[in-house]
Parts: C-alpha cells; structure tokens; sequence
C-alpha cells in the first residue's frame, strides 16, 4: 500500500492538482472519483472541493520523513471538524491560534495534549480557552503574555502550563513581505539577536508556575529555500547551548515551524518533505554535536504544504466582456471574497475550464471576480477556448489552504460550502452561508 502510495506521489509531484484528479474525455476533472461540474450542479457555485486522499498523502509525507518528530498541521490554513479528525486519525498534532479554531479542535474532540496555541496577540479569552482545555503547549509571544500566564496559573492548574518561547532567529525565508515572519522588526516573536528572547526564557524559567519546554521558530511562509531552514535550526541551537550554559538547562524540545512551498502554477517550485528531512537531520545532528547537545525532540508544523493541493474551488461564470485594449475579460460568481490572496500577496493560479468540451482555439483571457474593486482578478493571463461564455465551469487548484479561512463577506456575498470527496462519495464539511445567516448578525 505504502510503495503504491510513494508511486503516485512521485508521479503528481509536478502537479498542482490534488492527487486523485484526472481530466475526462467529457471535458470535466475528476477529484476523489466524482467530476467536479456534477457537483457543481448539486451544491452550486462557487464551490469548495477538497480531496481527502491528497490530505492523508500529505499527511504521511511527513511523518515518513519525520518519523522521530511531532508533525503538527498549523489549521489556520483551513480548519474544520472533519478536518481536525482526519489530522488527528492520521496522527498529527495541531496548531491553533485563536479561542475560536480551539473550539473546532475540541468540539471535534482532537487530543488537548497534541494541541498548540500559537499567536503574536492571545487574547485574555485565548489563553483561559488554551489553559481551560489544557493544550500540550502555548507559545508565548510576548513578555506580556508571560506575566498574564502566571498570574492565571496562579490559580492552581494542575499540570503547571508547558510553555515554549517563540524566537525571531533573524532569518530571510525570501518570501513576500506579508508572510516573512522570521526577520528582525516584524511583529512576531523574541528577537535572538537584540537578546529579547534570552530575557524572556529567562523570565519563563522564573515563573515557578509555568514549564518551558523548549524554543520555536517560524520564519515564514511559502519557502522552497532550504539554506533558510538550515540557518534558522543552526541559530536555534545555538540559543539551546546558550540556555544550557546561562541556567543549566537542557530544553528537551525545539519547533522550527512550517512554512513549507507549495506550486501555485505548474512550473513553480516546492519543497519535498523527505529532502528538508535529510537536511535537518543533518544539521541537527551536526549543531548538537558542536555544542555537546543532545538531539531535541523536533516540531514542525506544516500548513500549507498539507491542506493547498487538496483544494480546488469551481466557480460559474457570469460575463464575457471585452476590454477597450480588446483584453478579454471573464467574470465569475466569487472573487476577493473566497480568495484574497491575488490582492493580499499577489499570487497568482492556473485555471481550467470543465464541463464540457472546449471548441477551438486559444483566448488569453483575465478571471475578474465580483466584487466592487478593480483589483478583485483571480486569475492573469489564464488560456480559454475562444468561446468562452456565460454558464461556463471553471476550476482553480491550489485553493485547499488559506482561502476559505481567510474569506470574507465583502459585499455581503455568502462564503461557499467546502466538500469533502473521496472515492465517489462527497460530504458537506461547512454549509454554504446564506442570506438568513447574513442578516442574523445585523441587529438593526
Ligand atoms: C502559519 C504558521 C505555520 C504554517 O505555515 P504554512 O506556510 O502554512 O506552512 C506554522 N507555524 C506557525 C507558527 C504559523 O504561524
């Protein structure tokens, strides 16, 4: 089962559709055995699809190449119910960041201990929600957030909170600057190199009432550079021994984060779980030795990298138009609302049309969405067939992560459903929003 599994993965490595997709002769992509316009007809659009099997596959990527490490899905990049159990099922620990994606976690009833809270500004509300269901870890961010800690631990929780201290290790993943989280002078984290992240570990190792664990570190987003990890781990134990030689402590645990590239566009690079394993394995092995260290128990927490390929997102479209430079313009039934990312990082994504046969050539044509900013464009310099028209499916991949977390309701436009598919058979995980939920909040 395992060496089929590696076949295949090899196989659609390139690719940046979810594993089990394959065009049909009708003109129409199959994910998880059902073709995608025969669910659009079902659920309508806009519409979430997300392969299960391209979730476990990544899963498994992994811990295979991890398999000494705590794996932990950060779920901001999409969380659910059904999500949270096939993490859990497939032995993953999870990343929460907020009350609100622990209360996903818990109703789903996911493992408290293979639970971490993460985040730059915990609420009060965050970390009673953390201390309360009494996750393995929380992440402390802030000399504040220490303070806070201890005075609500005072209260006699039992174990005593086991804490980890996030560390800015002053490293450039070259990533878009609205998810480099891992340089000097952005908001996340204890500056190594300023000795703020010394004086907080000093600070939690004071606090009779807390456990520190051990250090983290997450320089960023959508890194496909390997020197970046390399450098990050080397400083991170570095700080180690420098803890070892300041306290006389040997911290059992070290994080280094997620972050990991994924292709948005065929052509685009990644990277492969099995050669960032070789290399950190490597480079652990020789920093600890340099520093009279023992190896740390290792966290690494992929988001992106597990949930992005599983996802493809089929909208309708609603107007053909020609632009006065005679461009081609497609607008379709959702835009900025279910997908910020082109406005947020500039991102930019294939797109296919499904359905139906294509007749004839080639149009470069520009996906609009529907909302009211001129920026609201999915897709650049996307292939159509020259006839293109109203009615049409069509399906963007990559969109398993960051998308329907990030949604919104601009424009009072409803967030689409998000199914799960897997060998024939599809599952709601979230209910299309409606009007009725719309309205709900408005207390007018
Ligand atoms: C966002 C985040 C991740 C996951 O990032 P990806 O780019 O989705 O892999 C991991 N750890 C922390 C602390 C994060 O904030």
């Amino acid at each position: 089962m395992n060496k089929e599994l590696d076949v295949v993965v090899t196989q659609v490595k390139e690719s940046v559709w979810p594993v089990t997709a394959y065009p049909r002769q009708d003109g129409d992509m199959a994910v998880g055995g059902i073709g995608l316009a025969k669910l659009a007809e079902r659920f309508g659009t806009p519409l979430h699809v997300m392969d299960e099997e391209d979730v476990r596959r990544r899963c498994r990527a992994f811990t295979r190449a991890f398999p000494e490490a705590d794996v932990a899905y950060a779920g901001k990049a999409f969380l659910c119910r059904v999500m949270a159990g096939w993490i859990a099922s497939e032995g993953l620990s999870l990343d929460v960041c907020s009350a609100g994606e622990l209360a996903v976690a818990r109703t789903a009833g996911f493992p408290a201990r293979k639970v971490l809270m993460h985040g730059n500004a915990k609420t009060p509300d965050d970390l009673r929600a953390a201390l309360s269901y009494g996750v393995g870890r929380i992440v402390v961010d802030s000399f504040s957030e220490i303070t806070r800690l201890a005075a609500m631990a005072a209260g006699g929780t039992t174990p005593r909170p086991r804490l980890m201290v996030r560390v800015t290790p002053g490293v450039d993943g070259h990533t878009h600057e609205a998810i480099s989280t891992g340089t000097d002078d952005q908001k996340f984290g204890f500056s190594l190199a300023s000795g703020a992240a010394a004086e907080a570990i000093q600070r939690v190792i004071a606090q009779r009432r807390l456990e520190l664990v051990g250090l983290h570190c997450h320089i960023g987003s959508q890194i496909t550079d390997l020197d970046a990890f390399d450098l990050s781990a080397r400083r991170m134990i570095g700080l180690l021994a420098a803890v070892r030689d300041a306290h006389g402590i040997t911290l059992p645990q070290l994080d280094l984060g997620g972050g990991f590239g994924v292709p948005y566009r065929e052509g685009d690079p990644e990277l492969d779980p099995q050669a960032l394993a070789d290399r950190l394995h490597r480079v652990l092995r020789e920093a600890c030795d340099e520093n009279r260290l023992p190896v740390p128990k290792i966290t690494i927490e992929p988001g992106r990298a597990i949930a992005a390929r599983a996802g493809v997102t089929v909208y309708r479209v609603v107007s053909v138009k020609h632009a006065a430079s005679g461009g081609l313009l497609v607008a379709v039934n959702g835009g900025m609302s279910d997908n910020p990312r082109p406005g947020l990082y500039g991102a930019r994504y294939s797109v296919r049309l499904i359905g139906r046969k294509s007749l004839g050539g080639d149009r470069t044509a520009t996906v609009v969405g529907r909302h009211c900013e001129a920026g609201d464009v999915l897709v650049k310099d996307a292939q159509f067939p020259a006839d293109i028209r109203p009615g049409d499916l069509l399906a963007i991949p990559c969109t398993g992560a960051y998308h329907h977390s990030m949604a919104s309701n601009y424009n009072l436009v409803p967030r689409p459903p998000v199914l799960a598919v897997r060998e024939g058979r599809a599952r709601l995980m979230i209910r299309r929003e409606t009007e009725e939920d719309l309205l709900r909040r408005d207390a007018g």
